[in-house]
């Protein structure tokens, strides 16, 4: 099956080169000129101007060159010098999920002050119905609030909301409750603790009072998660459409998603249809057995999946993540000790996995798992080579050399997520000195294998990639504090956040570098990420957003309080929307 998909690739590149040969006489939609185009290419050449015609890149040179392109209806936009990188691509979030509450959340995602926080739980209460729900589901830690690393109290959050319930989860780790919210689950001092709440992770002060604090690990946040109330079916596209906007304005412009639910994909679609889906959704899609006698269903389903269907769009791309779902790492657990038992269940779904020719994205974390994963998938890769299946190891954040050895030889990729990004702290509570190598960045760049970024977003990790780069270049965390001693250039940080990522999300003949013939994906910066400040880089905003040379995001105007979008900037105002936009030749 993935041969099929690859054949098909393989056409459709020379079908695009000859597109482009018939094309090249057109003159481009528009033009990018006196600009930093950081181009991330096999070279990471820099040049001065890009042209673009319909959603593709024509051109990439200096000036000159792009000048003498031009025809007369060819838009120019004057980059002022500013620095241009190709769209950032996420291999790991959980994007569709996030949809069915994104507009009920209170996002903390880039709050740096504690203060700041508290100034948005205060215009949630304000303009929260009474008895509405104000939470949020992870992507934050207390350690972010520079001025004030303090978790949330009980008797603070019933001041700042006496009469909403709020919930305020952080990371997998802990949930912060108000008092109406502990009302609310039957939380009290005189009840027995609800029956699916883990046995212990309801703190109590000495007098069996509930401090409003949950505990523990995913196992503990997560019925707190499943009573809070979803954004209403008929505000699903709302929801959908700020999620959307808010990762255009972050500079992502791929996803690569576990578990794309139906109801969010079935929204994209229809926005795919109508030429407003602006960002790139690649599924990593399959059902996990979760105990023996679910395993045949699972190898039957195995047996009629069908992937890379979509487009450069919409696609899915990945069994994942998980095979079997009692050796799926827990977030926060310290050790894994995977039995022969559970081992050989795993091994029936990945080798059905592979005798399909399916690509395989399996989430691997803890150092005993990636060994155990290795040792079953280089059996099956004796009866069923898996070479150019693009298997994938997952999160990866406890890997080391001879694995990274054992990955190469197999043909395999690392889809690194740093955890530690947000959750740093609580790692090196568990994991003391061990922390700080998780995970060993330069080892995996050093080690030649193809790997790239993710966050697993957003209820593990926050979601901004400017943040992951900063973390990969600097080795520091939200907040501030230095929490991994392997850190790795910004080139290669960006390169893992482009070229490598649009090889494992199957798009390197698409996305990923500013190439001719290559999608028009485009960020211009509002500050140079290869010559600014290394702490500087987590605040890095997008001044523009292109995906397939269509805008899909502009920041507004600084400045002249006078500017208005409409007028500020024009010559950044939608350029290849407009009604001249044209078919180019097939
Ligand atoms: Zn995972």
């Amino acid at each position: 099956m993935l041969l099929s998909a690859q054949t098909r690739l393989g056409a459709l590149g020379i079908v695009l080169a000859a597109a482009a040969l018939r094309a090249q006489p057109l003159p481009p939609d528009v033009i990018l000129s006196n600009g930093k185009i950081i181009t991330v290419d096999e070279r990471f050449a820099i040049a001065q101007a890009v042209a673009i015609g319909g959603d593709r890149i024509l051109a990439v040179g200096t000036n000159q060159e792009m000048a003498r392109l031009a025809g007369p209806n060819t838009r120019k936009i004057d980059l002022l010098g500013k620095a241009v990188i190709p769209g950032l691509i996420d291999n790991h979030m959980h994007l569709l999920r996030a949809a069915t509450t994104w507009t009920r959340e209170l996002r903390f995602d880039g709050i740096e002050s504690r203060k700041q926080a508290i100034e948005l739980l205060r215009a949630r209460a304000k303009s929260a119905g009474p008895g509405e729900w104000i939470y949020n589901i992870g992507g934050w830690t207390h350690h972010q609030f520079t001025d004030n690393p303090k978790s949330f109290t009980r008797e603070e959050l019933d001041q700042i909301a006496p009469d909403n319930p709020v919930a305020l989860q952080e990371s997998y780790y802990q949930v912060f409750l108000n008092s109406k919210a502990l009302q609310t689950f039957g939380i009290r001092a005189d009840a027995p603790d609800p029956p699916d709440f883990v046995k212990g992770s309801i703190l109590r002060d000495a007098h069996g009072n509930p401090t409003g604090v949950i505990q523990g690990d995913i196992a503990a946040t997560r019925p707190v998660a499943a009573r809070l109330p979803k954004v209403a079916p008929g505000k699903l596209e709302a929801s959908s459409r700020a999620l959307l906007d808010d990762m255009n304005r972050a500079g992502l412009t791929s996803v690569g998603v576990p578990g794309c639910n139906a109801d969010v994909l079935d929204i994209f679609q229809k926005w795919k249809a109508q030429g407003k889906l602006n960002l790139r959704i690649f599924c990593i899609e399959g059902a996990a057995a979760g105990a023996p006698d679910q395993v045949d269903r699972s190898l039957e389903q195995i047996s009629r999946m069908k992937l890379f269907q979509g487009d450069s769009y919409i696609d899915s791309i990945f069994f994942g993540e998980s095979v079997y779902q009692p050796l799926h790492d827990p977030m926060f657990a310290l050790k894994s000790d995977p039995s022969p038992d559970q081992l050989q269940q795993w091994r029936r779904i990945a080798m059905e996995i592979a005798k399909a020719g399916l690509p395989l994205h399996v989430h691997a974390e803890l150092h005993n798992t990636i060994d155990a994963f290795l040792d079953q998938i280089e059996a099956i890769n004796q009866e069923h080579p898996i070479k150019n299946l693009r298997w994938t190891l997952a999160h990866v954040n406890q890997i080391n050399a001879p694995q990274l050895e054992r990955m190469k030889k197999l043909g395999m990729y690392a889809a690194v997520h740093p955890w530690a990004v947000i959750n740093g702290g609580i790692m090196q509570e568990g994991f003391g000195d061990g922390a700080y190598d998780m995970p060993p960045l330069s080892t995996i760049q050093n080690s030649g294998i193809q790997w790239g970024f993710g966050t697993d977003g957003t209820a593990a990790n926050q979601t901004l990639p400017f943040m992951t780069l900063y973390f990969a270049v600097t080795g520091k965390m939200v907040g501030g504090a230095k929490i991994i001693r392997q850190t790795i250039s910004r080139e290669d940080a960006l390169i893992a956040h482009t070229r490598k990522n649009a090889y494992l999300v199957f798009q390197e003949n698409n996305l990923g570098a500013i190439q001719p013939g290559k999608l028009a994906d485009l960020l211009v910066l509002d500050r140079d990420y290869l010559t600014i400040p290394a702490d500087d880089i987590k605040n890095i905003k997008p001044v523009m957003t292109m995906v397939g040379g269509k805008l899909v995001y502009e920041a507004p105007p600084i400045g002249d309080p006078s500017d208005n979008v409409q007028t500020a900037r024009p010559h950044f105002r939608n350029p290849v929307n407009s009604p001249r936009r044209r078919k180019r030749p097939h």
